[in-house]
Formats: structure tokens, sequence, C-alpha cells
């Protein structure tokens, strides 16, 4: 099984079309949606179309969660509530049904799926590094746990009960280790790499990769303006931050 994990789509479809593409030319047999499917970007409703089509495969995040009124917009930036509130004004019921029916985590055999950081996935904690994957991983029971939301990807292994960074590139999956991926964003990445990021797990091979792929960012920062979405949403992408 190759199973590719995507999350923080935002919204952006070039990026989505992109890591679709590229897992599909790698042979991925499954698919894994971590989150925040919209918000930010211009095209909610098509990413939305999108997922449903690729995954049942889906956990909440919190802009999902915003767009349909069940977080506070108090803890967003000015830019991430103006695209929530834009967001909400673009989704019918169904799509606020289909986000409403969202789980916050999944289990499935040894490894463990969620937006933010796992021991209280409502409250939107990150893990941005290696004391934070600690607490992450010793917080479940799976040998493997795959987050999203801070948007700048990296992969940790617990080694001596500590946890070791990865160097880029596809890793052998060592036997009975423990991983932790924070597995960046397709529609926004913030490691100042502009290219949309998502995983692959080839689970018959034992590797573990994060993949960049490139996409057509000048359509995606178009739409963007058009829709009079902040500017600095289209600026930003090009920057990867
Ligand atoms: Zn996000």
């Amino acid at each position: 099984m190759r199973l590719a994990l995507l999350s923080d789509i935002h919204g952006n479809l070039e990026a989505l079309g992109a890591v679709v593409g590229e897992g599909r030319a790698r042979g991925v047999d499954a698919w894994v949606c971590l989150g925040d499917i919209v918000g930010y970007g211009a095209n909610p409703q098509a990413c939305l179309h999108a997922v449903q089509e690729l995954t049942d495969e889906v956990v909440l995040g919190n802009h999902d969660a915003a767009a349909i009124g069940q977080t506070d917009l108090a803890y967003f930036n000015s830019y991430a509530r103006r695209a929530a509130e834009w967001t909400a004004e673009q989704l019918g019921e169904s799509e606020r049904r289909y986000l409403a029916s969202l789980p916050f985590v999944l289990q499935r055999d040894d490894a463990f799926f969620v937006h933010a950081e796992p021991r209280q996935p409502s409250r939107w904690g990150y893990v941005h590094d290696r004391a934070e994957a600690k607490k992450a991983l010793d917080a479940i029971e799976q040998r493997f746990c795959f987050v999203g939301h801070s948007h700048c990807p990296f992969v940790c292994i617990e080694r001596n009960g500590g946890m070791e960074l990865l160097p880029k590139g596809p890793q052998a999956i060592q036997p009975l280790s423990r991983y932790l991926a924070n597995i960046g964003s397709v529609g926004q990445p913030r490691d100042g790499n502009a290219q949309a990021c998502f995983a692959l797990w080839d689970q018959a091979a034992e590797t573990l990769e994060l993949v960049r792929c490139p996409y057509d960012i000048t359509t995606t920062q178009h739409k963007i303006i058009t829709a009079g979405l902040p500017p600095a949403l289209a600026e930003r992408l090009a920057l990867g931050h």
C-alpha cells in the first residue's frame, strides 16, 4: 500500500492538483487528508469536492471549523479572519454539513492522524519541534503519528528516549521505531520553500518521504486577488511563508 498524506490545502486548487498528479504518478493507492481544506485560498468549494472524491479519510482542521462557525475567530490574525469570513460565504449547506461531520482524529492500525497536536486536538496546539513531537508521541499508542497545522514539514524518529530529526529525502523505516511526521502544507507552505508539500508512506517498501512539487502559483495568486481576499495571502505563496 502506498499512502499519501496531505494537509493544509487552504483552498489552493492548483497546488492540490499538482499534489494529486504527483501522487498518482508515484502509484499512490490511498489518501488521508489532515484538514484545513479551506481558508486563505480562493477555491474552497472546488478543493472540498476534490478531497471528497479522493478519500473518506479526512480530519477536521481549525480553518474548516472556522468556516462553519465552530471555532473562535479571536485566535486568527486579521488576514485569516477576513479569509474565514469570505470562505464561510462561499460554502453551501451540503459543504457545511460535510465539514461538520469530520472527526478530530483518525486511528488506523498503527497510525494516528490529526490536524493539530494529539493530546487536545480541539485546542489546535502546534507540533513545531522535537520536544513537541515527543509530547505528541507520548500521548498516543500508535507507532506513527501524522500531523499538519504548522505548514512547516519535518519527520522525526524516537531514539534512546529522545526525538531525532531525519534528513530530507525518502527514509527507510526502522523496525519497531516510532515516528512523528509533520507533513507540511499543500496550499500555503511556510518553510521558505514555495512548492506544495505532502507525505508519501510506502508501507510495502517501508519508506517515508516528504515530497515537494511545483505548481502554478501565478494562477493561484491571481484568483486570490480577483476574489477580493487580502493581497498578502497571494504574495506569501511565492515566498513560501
Ligand atoms: Zn493550515
